[in-house]
């Protein structure tokens, strides 16, 4: 475990509040201290863009504005409304958690850790996400920014590789709180995500460069980063040279726009989409959908197939 000199913390946090003070990206969750709408903005932001889940939040809790219009909702519309969000198993997780907190939290989100934490669809992330932005306790939140700029102001770390492992960074991030814990959560994550990114660090712009132990090497080798730290291919199964996860977003897309509780034909799925689509190819086709079943989103009525109900 890294010693924490306490005089460099406390020019962190003057360093790294001042420029959150001046450089936060206005986004709508940090406009409110619901429980309900950070929790939503949380799940969607697990893995979609910012600029994706800021466009679809309000329309999302337009629909479904409290956790017990969402638990009584059936499954099929919280999928139609996650469209354009993708990886839809997190929709049905919210709906189970919406469920479960209706049922034994008198439909109000625990502002327990432990609790929420055996709630569907939450890890440690989101968890203290939640108890901090929304019930204002003192806690850490650490994303894969946080952790990355962490590890490099208080290790030496040069590209994502060298990157300490979430338990260290959750005890410094713990350690190393300062009295105003929203912003300073906030702020470390805009720092990873604007000026200390994995790739592209910015270390002339940054706030707090004097005290990085990363920054002289980074400036020097920056290029060599940029050229050894290229993403590497993640090996995702693929069919015809897309990946698997893309032909079921494509199956639930066809199936969202099916009416009410229409269903299709598995050859017609086919088709609909892929244009080559053969009857040799039903068997993928049916393995796509049995993973689908398997994770709630549809369901099969002898040969076809329609977004799950329940
Ligand atoms: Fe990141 Fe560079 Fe700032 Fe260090 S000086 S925190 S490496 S951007």
């Amino acid at each position: 475990m890294v010693r924490v000199d306490r005089k460099k913390v406390t020019a962190l946090h003057r360093k790294i509040l001042k420029w959150y003070e001046n450089n936060r990206r206005p986004l709508l969750w940090r406009t409110t201290t619901d429980p309900y709408t950070i929790l939503v903005s949380e799940i969607m932001l697990q893995q979609t863009q910012t600029s994706r889940v800021q466009e679809k939040l309000p329309l999302f809790l337009k629909k479904f504005p409290t956790l017990q219009k969402l638990a009584s909702a059936t499954k099929a519309d919280v999928i139609r409304a996650w469209q354009g969000l993708g990886y839809n198993n997190r929709a049905i997780r919210l709906r189970e958690l919406a469920r479960v907190v209706v049922n034994d939290y008198q439909e109000r989100l625990p502002s327990d850790i432990e609790k929420l934490q055996q709630l569907p669809g939450i890890g440690r992330y989101t968890a203290h996400a939640v108890v901090c932005f929304a019930f204002k306790k003192k806690v850490p939140v650490v994303d894969v920014n946080t952790q990355r700029v962490f590890s490099r102001i208080f290790w030496k770390m040069l590209d994502s590789s060298q990157m300490k492992g979430p338990d260290e960074v959750w005890h410094l991030a713990e350690k190393v709180l300062p009295r105003d814990v929203y912003p300073w959560n906030q702020a470390l994550m805009d720092l990873g995500a604007v000026i200390c990114t994995a790739r592209h660090p910015l270390c002339t712009r940054c706030p707090v460069a004097e005290l990085c132990s990363s920054r002289n090497w980074m400036i020097q080798h920056t290029g060599d980063l940029r050229r050894s730290n290229s993403p590497k291919e993640k090996s995702e199964p693929t069919y015809d040279g897309i990946p698997q996860r893309i032909w079921r977003g494509r199956i639930v897309e066809v199936l969202r726009n099916v009416n009410g509780k229409g269903s299709i034909s598995m050859p017609y799925l086919g088709k609909a989409i892929k244009q080559t689509f053969t009857k040799r190819e039903l068997l993928w086709l049916e393995d796509l959908v049995q993973m689908l079943q398997k994770d709630g989103i549809v369901e099969r009525i002898k040969n076809n197939v329609m977004l799950a109900h329940e």
